[in-house]
Parts: structure tokens; C-alpha cells; sequence
């Protein structure tokens, strides 16, 4: 069978070599990091955070931490995953980021319509009919984003490896509106 004999279009254009319409996202991506890099500086900057902060946040889409939080390049470590949940991977990325990089304060990210809400448990065993294999992960999957901060919270303030757990604070951002809302650890 002959793809090109398929796609016209596609063909005469790489042929031109037109801008790339036809390439993969990363591709897309690739293209974009060279414009990028046409007008980037060196900041001069070395690997801790000028603000000494850490964000762990949910890796929804919606959700732009920098422009969000008024963020500046070099200023935080941001630490992603679905649902910002605080996982020992996460603890691993935070025991470095205050260790090592010398941030001090955590703030914790979760927000509305989370993709995890819709999930439950039932995931894994799902996962585990359909490969043969159950995964060594909780889906951490959760129905109330107030109450999952705040265990979120409560795991960075206990966990033994950190060296400083008095600033952290948790929060809801509204996918709507773009506020955060301040989850009060004690409720
Ligand atoms: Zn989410």
C-alpha cells in the first residue's frame, strides 16, 4: 500500500518543504524551542530557586503555574503529577529541592474539575484484568479536593527527610475563574 498515493497533500508539501503542517506534535514542539532559543539569554543563574519555594501541582493542562502565580524563570522548583498528589516521588523531588537547592516554603496546588475525581480505585484492578499485572501505585484517586489538600498537606509536614515543613500551604485553583482558594489545614 502507498501512504503517499493516499495523501496528496501531505506529499507535496514536504516536498516544498512548506512550514510543517504534517509533522507530530513534537516536531511542533522542536520547532518552537528553536524560536525560543533565536532570542534566549543566559540568565546567569545557578539551580536554586530565587524564591525558595517549591510548587507541587496537578499536571492539568489548564493550569499555566507561572503565569498563575506571577512566576518569574529561576524563581521556584515545580514538581507535576496527575493531581499534585504528594507521593514518595514527590517527597524525593521536595527532600532535594530543600537539601540540596535550599528551598523553604511548599505550596500545594490541587483544583476544580480534576480528572481524578472521575477516577476510583477500580482503576487498577481494571489495569490488572487487562495486562496481568496490578500496578505498584495508588491511583489516588479522590472525591473531595479540599480534604485531598489536606492530606496532601499533612503528608509534606510529616514526612521525616524535610527540613523545614512550618510554610506549607494548600490550595484550589478555580479552572474557571483562575483564583486560588485557600484550603484551611485544620477544617
Ligand atoms: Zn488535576
Amino acid at each position: 500500500m502507498s501512504t503517499s498515493a493516499n495523501l496528496p497533500a501531505e506529499s507535496a508539501q514536504a516536498s516544498t518543504g512548506a512550514a510543517r503542517t504534517d509533522g507530530t506534535v513534537t516536531d511542533r514542539l522542536v520547532d518552537a524551542n528553536r524560536l525560543y532559543a533565536k532570542d534566549f539569554a543566559d540568565p546567569g543563574m545557578d539551580a536554586r530557586p530565587v524564591l525558595r519555594v517549591a510548587v507541587v501541582a496537578c499536571m492539568d493542562a489548564r493550569l499555566d503555574l507561572h503565569d498563575a502565580l506571577g512566576l518569574e524563570l529561576g524563581d521556584c522548583h515545580t514538581i507535576r503529577n496527575a493531581g499534585g498528589v504528594v507521593t514518595d516521588d514527590v517527597i524525593r523531588s521536595l527532600t532535594i529541592s530543600q537539601r540540596a537547592l535550599q528551598t523553604r516554603s511548599v505550596v500545594l496546588i490541587h483544583h476544580t474539575g480534576c480528572g481524578l475525581e472521575a477516577l476510583t480505585e477500580d482503576f487498577r484492578h481494571e489495569l490488572e484484568m487487562e495486562v496481568g499485572q496490578r500496578p505498584s501505585w495508588a491511583v489516588e484517586s479522590f472525591r473531595d479536593v479540599d480534604q485531598d489538600v489536606r492530606q496532601s498537606m499533612q503528608r509534606v509536614r510529616t514526612s521525616p527527610f524535610l527540613l523545614h515543613t512550618d510554610d506549607v500551604r494548600g490550595f484550589v485553583f478555580d479552572v474557571s475563574t483562575g483564583l486560588l482558594r485557600e484550603v484551611d489545614p485544620a477544617s
